[in-house]
């Protein structure tokens, strides 16, 4: 069968996608003809993006969601699944940055970044997977990074728990193979999203460097093109990932990254 870039009749949850990365994904969906869950910590602006999937004419709606919290993440999941009638397409994305060196490291923050990337990974793929089991068919992405194959300075809790999907990926691959669902990671290099801004100054400080060396001889260092990964990048990856046919194309980790990683 010929790939078609259509999600016409599925459904998809994408958390985090208020802002950046997940955002863009949610649109992109949309435009594919999905129905679309916006769910995030920060409701307010779930809503305004799902507001504007709406007035765009697409279908999407903002759910609450602390992706730590498993009555959360379950009520939202099911709210979704009942909004929507399933949940096929699950984008485990939301997460967030701290940088510090490991011996100024503090353990809540250490704690933090792994409940909100490994434990939200955790806790929506559970909730989502008895549908799609019941329906025999479902894919799972998660958002991980060129840091789930790299290391860089600064980040020992991002890259741990960015390395850490790649194996709850190839697990639900093999349980879930069998059952008709898919999983995925997408590995994207740097992009401009509030994420990343943040990030600029912070390194160009502990670095004791610029922030237009931060930017030059750090994050773009090794890209073939010294270009920046977009939005529209990783979005088409995760609608190539979404819409595949079958499951030849499972279990793995993609990296979009203009060259940086080549793994
Ligand atoms: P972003 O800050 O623009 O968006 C992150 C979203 O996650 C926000 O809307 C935020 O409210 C939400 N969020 C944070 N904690 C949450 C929680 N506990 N529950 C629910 N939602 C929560 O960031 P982004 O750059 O779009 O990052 C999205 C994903 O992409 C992250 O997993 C990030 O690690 C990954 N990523 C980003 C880059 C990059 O360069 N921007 C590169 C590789 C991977």
């Amino acid at each position: 069968m010929t790939l078609q870039l259509s999600l016409k009749d599925k459904t998809a949850l994408v958390t985090g996608a208020a802002s950046g990365i997940g955002r863009h994904i949610a649109q992109t969906y949309a435009q594919a003809g999905a129905k679309v869950a916006i769910a995030d910590l920060n409701l307010d602006a779930a809503r305004a993006t799902a507001q504007a999937i709406n007035q765009a004419g697409g279908t999407a709606m903002g759910v609450a969601m602390d992706v730590t919290d498993e009555a959360q993440v379950n009520a939202g999941c099911a709210a979704v699944a009942q909004a929507f009638g399933a949940v096929d397409i699950l984008v485990s994305n939301a997460g967030i940055q701290i940088v510090n060196p490991i011996e100024n490291f503090a353990f809540a923050d250490w704690k933090k970044l792994l409940a909100i990337h490994l434990d939200g990974a955790f806790l929506t793929t559970k909730a989502v997977l008895p549908g799609m089991y019941a329906r025999g068919s479902g894919v799972v992405i998660y958002m991980g990074s060129v840091h789930s194959h790299e290391a860089s300075k600064l980040k020992s809790a991002y890259v741990t728990a960015k390395h850490g999907l790649l194996g709850l990926a190839r697990v639900l691959a093999k349980e879930g193979g069998p059952r008709g669902v898919r999983s995925h990671v997408i590995c994207p290099g740097f992009v401009r999203t509030p994420l990343v801004e943040k990030q600029i100054p912070e390194q160009a400080r502990e670095l004791g460097i610029s922030e237009e060396q931060v930017i030059k001889n750090v994050m773009l260092k090794d890209t073939v093109d010294g270009e920046f990964t977009t939005l529209d990048d990783v979005a088409s990856l995760a609608l190539y990932l979404a819409a595949f046919p079958s499951a030849a194309l499972t279990g793995q980790s993609i990296v979009v990254s203009h060259g940086w990683c080549m793994n």
